[in-house]
């Protein structure tokens, strides 16, 4: 059954909590700032509630952010002061977009208030008991259910209160709750969900994203799952089942995560133009260039030289970094390579002994179903080894060892800097796999010389970006689109046909060139533009016959690399070696996506009904 409830509820989470409390006495802009910082992300309403001693105002809005910040103006005058507060961006999963069923929830009596980002997956049991007592209800949520289980376990205390409330709950959660009576109080409790919190000299902050906690506070806190915390004035207490637990505050020095669109249309073009820089980071972090070595500390856990199988596990784009990645271990790293999706991988018998390593790439925070899957291993003391982006996310914090990809923050929905620092992170991995196992210097040497250009392969691409725009925007006048390509180039066509969708809301597919023959020929005319990877790689042949499978039919061919002859646009690259090409394909695809998204009018750092990170199953 709960499995059952699970797949049905098998969705994008986009919501976000936010809360203060301290000295500072206008709440209410200190929350709606954050909102618009963060409204990039995606959701369907927002709500806040400001509080003063026991003087409080609840404020809804369907849609942008835009919105709420209209209606706070009209009802909340800047001079007014509010010492505390909560608010809530919300992507419905129970009940409709409507002011009733954004957050923040009630009690009867509105003095309990609650934001909750997850799932409450008991909550038509729960209400129907509660309804069955006496209770009425305003809205369609399973959030609201936690207000008024709250108010019926109410006992003077908010703390023993929400003790009392929490096992009553199932499913993925975090909530941060308040009290009328208990102005200078707020608990928070994290089951499944992300939520931290950050002190400064002005007061306590409250969010379920590290970034935007960076912007603010120079110490944190995490809780772990089944962990709440009671926060009174400057102090805190961490419990979980009953019990006390001391934890310190950490400094938090992850400013580099400030960010800011600078002169670009939108952050995704700005990410792909940062990305040699990027690849410049991850090579000083990783590389020791002047004598052509990995730092070994910097694959810390990969020591162990007899794993004989590597499993991927990820979702999304991350899942496609993987893709790319196993095709390298196979290749550079001779082990055998199985990459999974973690929301499939949940359901399957894990194969753990002393010789599999579980790789978990996430590029974002906290992607839900990854962690599932990782707590699983762990319980069954797997091997393990995270590759994320994020410091301080969930899943570093969950394994021993792994590397951060140091993409620096990535603002649009449309991964591209992340990507190609996890594609570039894993390469080093499978070299340093190998380097472990002591194949010829000779190759590693090469692969690691030619690896320290692609920046500046990059910067060549960029030179093209006019031709490569006057493509996309021809691109932009069909409504099917296909990527085909061969071995490495595999994962970068899946990976951009699926961003193709996400920005441009064109439909895409993308296959492996060899499997043209085997259906998706049936599908294609005049009408379906190809993009064809096509580098002058070891596969360069059997690409250059399907080419013209799809030339004899006078298809339209977008060649990506290649010589040209056949196509009726043509994007020519620089030379680099086979096991680097994606990562010159990979900007291609990123720039033709992109421009063609722009020509449409896309909103394309914020696609509809997508957000950056998928924090519940
Ligand atoms: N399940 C809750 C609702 O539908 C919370 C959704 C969210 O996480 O935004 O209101």
């Amino acid at each position: 059954m709960r499995v059952l409830i699970s797949l049905y509820l098998f969705q994008k989470n986009m919501c976000w909590i936010y809360g203060y409390m301290g000295d500072a006495t206008n709440t209410h802009q200190i929350l709606l700032r954050w909102l618009n910082r963060l409204e990039y992300r995606g959701y369907d309403s927002a709500g806040i509630l400001v509080g003063y001693g026991s003087e409080q105002k609840i404020v809804k809005s369907v849609g942008k952010v835009s919105a709420l910040t209209n209606k706070v103006s009209s009802l909340i005058a800047e001079s007014d002061v509010y010492t505390y507060g909560i608010a809530h961006t919300r992507w419905a999963t129970h009940g409709g977009v409507t002011e009733e069923n954004t957050h923040p929830h009630t009690s009867t009596e509105s003095d309990i208030a609650v934001v909750h980002n997850g799932i409450i997956e008991n909550y038509a049991k729960l209400k129907k008991w509660l309804i069955e007592k006496w209770y009425t209800f305003y809205s369609e949520t399973d959030s609201e259910v936690i207000a008024k289980l709250l108010e019926d376990n109410r006992d003077g205390e908010l703390l023993s209160t929400v003790e009392k409330t929490l096992p009553m709950l199932s499913g993925a959660y975090a909530l941060l709750i308040t009290h009328k009576e208990s102005p200078r109080s707020m608990v928070w409790v994290r089951l499944g969900s992300p939520l931290l919190f950050g002190r400064n000299k002005d007061g306590i902050y409250f969010s379920s994203d590290a970034q935007a906690l960076a912007w603010v506070v120079d110490e944190i806190l995490h809780l772990e799952d089944g962990e709440l915390a009671h926060i009174h004035e400057w102090n805190y207490s961490i419990r979980a089942q009953g019990k006390n637990i001391f934890r310190n505050l950490e400094v938090f020095d992850e400013k580099d995560l400030l960010v800011s669109k600078w002169d670009y249309d939108h952050f995704m073009i700005k990410e792909v133009d940062e990305q040699p820089a990027v690849f410049k980071r991850i090579l000083k972090w990783r590389v020791n260039i002047e004598d052509m070595t990995l730092h070994a500390d910097a694959f810390h856990g990969m020591q162990n030289e007899n794993y004989k199988k590597i499993v991927f596990v990820a979702c999304g784009t991350s899942y496609y970094a993987a893709f790319l990645g196993s095709y390298r271990i196979k290749q550079i790293a001779w082990i055998h390579c199985d990459v999974e999706i973690a929301s499939e991988m949940q359901y399957l018998p894990l194969d753990v002994n002393d010789e599999t390593l579980y790789i978990f790439v996430s590029q974002s925070w906290e992607t839900a179903d990854t962690l599932e899957v990782l707590k699983s291993v762990r319980d069954k003391w797997g091997n393990t080894f995270w590759i994320v982006n994020v410091v301080g996310s969930s899943i570093s914090r969950m394994t021993d060892f792994g590397l951060f990809t140091r993409a620096g923050a990535e603002i649009g929905v449309a991964s591209t800097k992340a990507f190609v620092a996890q594609t570039a992170c894993i390469f080093l991995l499978s070299l340093f796999l190998w380097s472990r196992r002591n194949l010829t210097k000779w190759r590693h040497d090469q692969l690691l010389q030619w690896f320290l250009e692609i920046p500046d392969l990059m910067e060549e691409i960029f030179e093209q970006k006019k031709h490569i725009q006057s493509i996309g925007e021809e691109l932009s006048k069909y409504t099917d689109i296909f990527y085909l390509g061969r071995w490495y180039q595999v994962p970068i066509a899946f990976e951009w046909s699926l961003k193709m969708k996400e920005i441009s809301y064109i439909h895409s597919e993308a296959y492996p060139a060899g499997e043209l023959k085997h259906g998706p020929l049936a599908l294609i005319d005049e009408n379906v533009p190809i993009i064809f990877l096509h580098p002058k790689d070891m596969v360069f042949h059997h690409n250059t016959s399907s080419l013209q499978e799809v030339k004899a039919r006078k298809w339209l061919i977008c060649e990506v690399w290649g010589d040209g002859e056949d196509a009726d646009w043509h994007i020519p690259l620089p030379d680099t070696l086979d096991e680097l090409s994606p990562f010159l394909t990979v900007v291609v695809t990123q720039l033709l996506a992109y421009y063609c998204a722009k020509r449409l009018g896309r909103d394309i750092d914020k696609p509809r009904n997508l957000a950056k990170s998928v924090t519940v199953k």
